[in-house]
């Protein structure tokens, strides 16, 4: 069964699409079977894909319209194990039925349901609010990545987040769990990187992933040519952080399954 991993956090411009894009392109690379799906209504994935409206045939709003099953609108991608979903939202009123349609907080887990076996790790990018994509991706995941680039109102979103997702254990998914905090835009040495840091250790320690995504301009670059950052330059900072992440993630999810196995053979064997 794959892995649904949504990449939130209530807060604009913080690295939810490039860390989205890139950890899944990485991912890929890796040879794990990897879907990648654009919640957000604003379709910056695709964008960084190279998807234009052109060469899209369908997405999220068409299955949230009941016109197409999950499997149709799936988009093979220039990296052989990546695939891709679009929201395929092109207009302020496809916007607006989008929007109404995702208040069904279940709409995209019960449309995601038949192809997750087909995966290994599905990644959902998250637009900056927490109501209707973000709940509906939060309903069907199993964890949330978290993106946080240094500063104050990264600590406040932070908090909301987590205040939102005790709710979400309550009302919708019991088991969702972290995946883990991300610190993007990194720039080591500043006062404001050593406060944020600081306060997140403090608070969130056993959250905080070991790997850091650095600020790098190769990774702007490659969104605005439609790439992923490893098809642009494989050995940019970026691109190499990303593959760090993305053998982080692997790595804690075999320890997780490990003792489950051993169990198993100890108890059959
Ligand atoms: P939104 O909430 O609007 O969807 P987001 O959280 O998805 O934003 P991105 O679109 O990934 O954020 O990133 C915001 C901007 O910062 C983009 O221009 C992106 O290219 C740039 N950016 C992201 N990560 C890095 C990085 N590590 N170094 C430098 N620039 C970055
Ligand atoms: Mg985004």
């Amino acid at each position: 069964m794959g892995k649904i991993v949504a990449v939130a956090i209530p807060k604009g411009g913080v690295g939810k699409t490039t860390t989205a894009v890139n950890l899944a392109a990485s991912l890929a690379v890796l040879e794990k079977r990897t879907l990648l799906i654009d919640t957000d209504p604003f379709g910056a994935c695709s964008l960084s894909l190279g998807f234009t409206k052109e060469k899209t045939h369908g997405g999220l709003f068409e299955v949230f319209n009941f016109t197409h099953s999950m499997a149709q609108v799936i988009h093979r991608t220039e990296i052989a194990f990546l695939d891709f979903i679009p929201s395929n939202v092109h207009s302020a009123q496809m916007e607006e039925r989008y929007m109404k349609l995702a208040e069904n907080r279940t709409i995209l887990k019960n449309s995601l349901r038949p192809i997750v076996p087909h995966y290994d790790y599905l990644i959902l990018d998250c637009p900056p609010f927490l109501r209707g994509l973000t709940t509906n991706a939060l309903t069907c995941a199993d964890s949330t990545l978290v993106p946080l680039k240094s500063g104050h109102f990264s600590l406040d979103a932070i908090d909301r987040l987590v205040k939102y997702i005790d709710w979400i254990h309550e009302v919708a998914n019991k088991t969702l769990e972290f995946e883990g905090i991300l610190q993007t835009m990194y720039e080591p040495n500043t006062k404001v990187t050593d406060i944020t840091e600081r306060e997140l250790k403090l608070r969130f320690r056993k959250h905080m992933l070991q790997t850091v995504i650095p600020k790098n301009t190769q990774l702007v670059e490659a969104s605005f040519y439609g790439k992923p950052a490893i098809l642009f330059n494989a050995n940019s900072r970026g691109t190499l952080a990303y593959l760090q992440l993305a053998r982080e993630i692997i790595g804690k999810n075999q320890t997780v399954l490990q003792p489950a196995i051993a169990e198993i053979q100890g108890q059959t064997g």
